[in-house]
């Protein structure tokens, strides 16, 4: 990519550019069928750049960007900033992890197709080909009067600008702690040492146990992410362990967040009997030793189930924005309710603090919250950037594109794709459809759950993190 593109940019291009670079994933995508892998490879063993170093235009920019967070968000805005910024934007990247872990087709561990370290990622083709800093260490504060950050191992950082990408933190709800997660009833909702418990206790089942899930109020991380896993385990327990095995789903939304028909279908017809999907729930109370849950149904009942694995995923919020947290120091989780950081669409900027990018689960900006939206704002901040940097505005009608598979069984899948643009009455992205902004347009999910979606998903998914990591 060019930077010259940058240096006599007219509207034109502007928006060639930013087309090439949100959709660059979406070709593969729509492009390719079957590799033949059939739910994905992820490895730390990475192709793409090869290792080599890339030799980097010389644009004339000459900036130090901070770029904190290593996952989905922050891997791919470090790797294009570099790209488009070239070799006078001095890129480091803040991470205190030795690898990156999936969250993305986790729920394949649960169900032991899959292992952890199949799901991991170094950030060392970032640095020997795009030459990115790393940093090992974690984010401590900003100080954005001084343009600094102060990091865990004392060190300080000057920046002119500063993107953070840190992913989201979980609260304590439903009368369970942070060592309840780790140790007797894990959320899992962030790939590691909870997936393998999670794992474990599932393996550890029989015939006739219950399985108990929780989705908290949306906005949350992954919408369709809850109904794939209940899925995933019902499939698991039903054909591992036995026919009389349940799956009870206790939804704190009033429907389904995502792909309604096809989980609809997959709780009522392909695991009908199985899983129990209650939606409207509230009042929820688990008892991390006996595991016994209550709650309230939608009818307003009062209900008791005895579960052998609880799988609550707890209301989270931007990491670091929580009372005492580096976020809410900096004042960034300017939202409604404090729990996330709202940003310009067009930039990624804060709408709170100047010089401050914040991009991924922990942002605002009508965008859901995914891997794959992740690595697409990542392209329109590191472009915005390049843009500022360079003396321009920037550009003023970005695009970006979600897509998403989900397994409903160990071999068929149904998916889900939109089209975001961004809208100026309400400067927040909107899904668009016929060549704009439509009201009422709505993501578009596959006409049917099948085993060719099944293996798109592993080509869809080796792009998005050979795109991200390499
Ligand atoms: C089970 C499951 C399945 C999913 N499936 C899909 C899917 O099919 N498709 C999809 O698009 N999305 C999916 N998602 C959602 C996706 O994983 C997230 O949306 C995505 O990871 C968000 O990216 P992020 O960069 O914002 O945060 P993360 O990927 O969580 O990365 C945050 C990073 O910031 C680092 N960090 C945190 N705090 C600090 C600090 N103070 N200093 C320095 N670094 C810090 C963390 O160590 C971490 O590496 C799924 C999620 C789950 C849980």
């Amino acid at each position: 990519m060019a930077i010259r593109k940058f240096d006599n940019l007219n509207r034109r291009n502007a928006l060639v550019l930013s087309a090439t670079a949100v959709m660059g994933i979406l070709y593969p995508l729509v492009g390719r069928t079957d590799d033949g892998d059939d739910n994905g490879g992820g490895s730390t063993s990475q192709s793409g750049a090869g290792g080599q170093p890339i030799a980097l235009a010389t644009t004339g920019i000459r900036a130090n960007v901070v770029v904190v967070g290593g996952g989905m968000a922050g891997a791919s805005v470090a790797k294009y900033l570099r790209l488009w910024g070239g070799s006078g934007v001095n890129v480091t990247l803040v991470e205190p992890d030795d690898a990156y872990v999936s969250n993305i087709m986790s729920n394949f561990v649960l169900t032991s197709v899959r292992s952890l370290s199949s799901l991991s990622y170094t950030w060392d083709q970032l640095a020997t080909a795009y030459g990115v800093v790393r940093k090992k260490a974690r984010l401590q504060s900003i100080n954005s009067a001084n343009r600094q950050v102060v990091l865990s191992d004392g060190s300080v950082l000057s920046y002119d600008r500063l993107v953070v990408a840190p992913g989201v933190d979980f609260e304590n709800a439903y009368g369970l702690t942070a060592q309840d997660y780790d140790t007797r009833t894990p959320h899992a909702w962030r790939a590691g040492l909870q997936t393998t418990l999670l794992q474990q206790q599932l393996a550890a089942a029989v015939n006739g146990d219950t399985y108990v899930m929780t989705i908290p109020v949306a906005p949350y991380r992954c919408p369709p992410g809850p109904y794939e896993r209940a899925c995933l385990v019902a499939d698991y327990l039903t054909t591992r362990k036995g026919p009389n095995c349940r799956v009870l789903i206790l939804d704190e939304n009033p429907k389904i967040q995502a792909e309604a028909v096809n989980f609809g279908r997959a709780f009522g017809v392909i695991h009908a009997g199985v899983v129990n999907y209650q939606s409207g729930v509230t009042g929820i109370a688990i008892d991390p030793v006996t595991k016994v849950v209550t709650y309230t149904d939608k009818s307003g009942l009062s209900q008791t189930v005895q579960a052998r694995v609880v799988n609550p995923i707890p209301p989270h919020r931007a990491s670091g924005s929580g009372a005492g947290g580096w976020m809410a120091a900096a004042g960034l989780n300017n939202s409604a309710d404090g729990r996330w950081a709202k940003v310009n669409p067009l930039s990624y900027e804060s709408t709170a603090v100047a010089g401050v990018h914040v991009i991924g689960d922990a942002a605002q900006c009508g965008l859901p919250k995914a891997g794959h939206v992740g690595n697409q704002e990542a392209k329109i901040c590191a472009d915005a950037i390049v843009r500022l940097l360079s003396g321009q505005s920037p550009d003023s009608a970005p695009v970006a594109n979600s897509a998403c598979y989900s397994p409903i069984t160990a071999t068929t899948a149904s998916w889900l794709t939109a089209v975001y643009q961004y809208d100026p009455v309400t400067q927040t992205m909107k899904v668009a459809a016929n060549g704009g902004v439509t009201a009422g347009a709505a993501p578009t999910e596959a006409a049917a759950i099948t085993s060719g979606n099944f293996k798109q998903m592993g080509t869809w998914f080796n792009t998005l993190m050979g795109d991200t990591y390499t």
